[in-house]
């Protein structure tokens, strides 16, 4: 294996007490001073019963109120600020994907905290000062172009600010400024693989080595995928506009599980529906507390997101807590004739199937009953099977969806590309229910 390079190896190998003394000192700064200025939060508190009094250290963090994307649509747009708007110096937002957008703000101190974070990101996907690294996330309110952007500056990466779009100029600058590392959507980083294919180049004309890609949920099949058309290794990362952007947390050459910057970020594993606090190892909803973030700090944020955490030594040196890969947020959880259904379970299904995750997932409720569709694309080669082969393949689907899932689904095997590609986050589900 290579040798492992680090962007803050002092924070990123961290022996565990140190790290668990320097958690402690932020966290219990970082709570007076949002009970000081934020009286929002302070509410909360009083309304849950507890002061800063009660609170003596980081283990007592369980005793403190939960943040929701609720309370941040109430207190729009300023109502989380911890300092004066005159020390901001920028905002983000959400990409609404589950409804109103959130507004971020963030100090110099913010910025620059977050684009270190970014920048152990790129560092762990092999990124030093020779590379040319491509952002094809959307610049502007979204966080991902901007985040990585600023991490690429201080890794001294050549930066291509590409944006979002524009398939053909994105592979004309990959090729012609020779990219080494490109970042982007998972989804898009699918798509352009297949561009370049039609474009007529192989895996191994191009000069990336690495992909860093998030924003979005994908799965192990969805990695080999798109490391095969590209000809490079994928690396995770993850993020939200709430906690600073992509680069929360990050995977390192291990590929498996993504190291949380817990020196800025402390993470919780809560049960769902009870709140209360799991045990390491346990599958349940993350919650983060920014521990120095000085604009916007928030105490006990709920992601939605559902992953397990693990404190399992990493080969990669870094010591800071991993994450699994979210497998989808707790409002993702389709619920369908009464069985949970998570779409990241039908994406692993289709691509062991051999299919590639350009999908759609329609649901209805037709006479009461829940109806439930997947349009699936069919490969360039199947294309040309007789009606009586591909009825044959649609229910072969069938017969491994409903033995994953549990419940039988109508699979429609569709023409190559009649699927929309996404440049930023996928849509793979029209739930028309929720139109009643
Ligand atoms: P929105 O909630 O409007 O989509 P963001 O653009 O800030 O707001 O997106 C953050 C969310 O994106 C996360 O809470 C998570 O659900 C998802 N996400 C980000 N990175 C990843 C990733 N690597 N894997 C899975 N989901 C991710
Ligand atoms: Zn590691």
């Amino acid at each position: 294996m290579e040798k492992q390079k680090y962007y803050q190896p002092e924070l990123e190998t961290m022996p565990r007490e140190e790290m668990a003394k320097l958690q402690n000192e932020r966290f219990m700064k970082q709570l007076h001073r949002v009970y000081e200025k934020v009286p929002y939060y302070r509410a909360k508190m009083a309304e849950k019963g507890v002061t800063p009094d009660d609170i003596k250290s980081i283990e007592d963090i369980r005793k403190l109120p939960f943040l929701s994307k609720a309370d941040l649509r109430e207190a729009y747009p300023c109502g989380m600020l911890a300092v004066p708007l005159s020390e901001c110096v920028r905002i983000q937002s959400t990409s609404g994907t589950t409804g109103k957008r959130v507004v971020a703000f963030y100090t110099q101190h913010d910025v620059d905290l977050w684009e270190s974070c970014c920048a152990r990101a790129i560092t762990a996907a092999g990124g030093t000062k020779e590379d040319v690294l491509q952002v094809c996330y959307g610049y502007g309110l979204f966080t991902g172009g901007m985040g990585v952007h600023g991490g690429s500056h201080k890794v001294g990466c050549l930066t291509l600010p590409m944006s979002s779009g524009n398939t053909e100029r994105q592979i004309q600058f990959m090729m012609d400024l020779r990219s080494t590392i490109l970042c982007c959507t998972p989804s898009y980083a699918a798509y352009l693989g297949e561009a370049l294919k039609e474009a007529g180049y192989k895996p191994e004309d191009n000069h990336l080595k690495a992909g860093i890609f998030g924003a979005e949920p994908w799965t192990e099949e969805m990695r080999r995928d798109i490391q095969r058309s590209l000809g490079i290794k994928a690396y995770d990362i993850y993020g939200l506009t709430e906690t600073s952007g992509p680069g929360v947390a990050f995977e390192c050459c291990e590929q498996h599980g993504m190291h949380i910057n817990e020196d800025h970020f402390y993470p919780e594993i809560i049960d769902p529906d009870t709140g209360e606090v799991l045990p390491e190892g346990e599958q349940g909803e993350l919650v983060f507390t920014a521990l120095d973030k000085e604009a916007f700090p928030l105490i006990r944020y709920r992601t939605r997101d559902i992953c397990v955490l693990s404190r399992d030594k990493c080969s990669c040196g870094r010591t800071l807590i991993k994450m699994s890969k979210p497998r989808g947020r707790t409002d993702d959880m389709l619920i369908i004739r009464g069985v949970n259904v998570f779409p990241s379970q039908i994406e692993t299904v289709l691509m062991e199937q051999g299919y590639s995750s350009n999908y759609l997932i329609t649901i209805d409720r037709v006479n009461n009953t829940d109806t439930f569709d997947i349009d699936v694309e069919m490969l360039p080669d199947q294309f040309s099977d007789t009606v009586r082969a591909i009825t044959a393949k649609e229910k072969a689907l069938t017969d491994a969806l409903r033995t994953t899932l549990g419940i039988t689904a109508k699979v429609h095997l569709v023409p190559p590309k009649s699927i929309q590609r996404s440049e930023g986050k996928a849509k793979r589900l029209i739930d028309k229910r929720k139109l009643i």
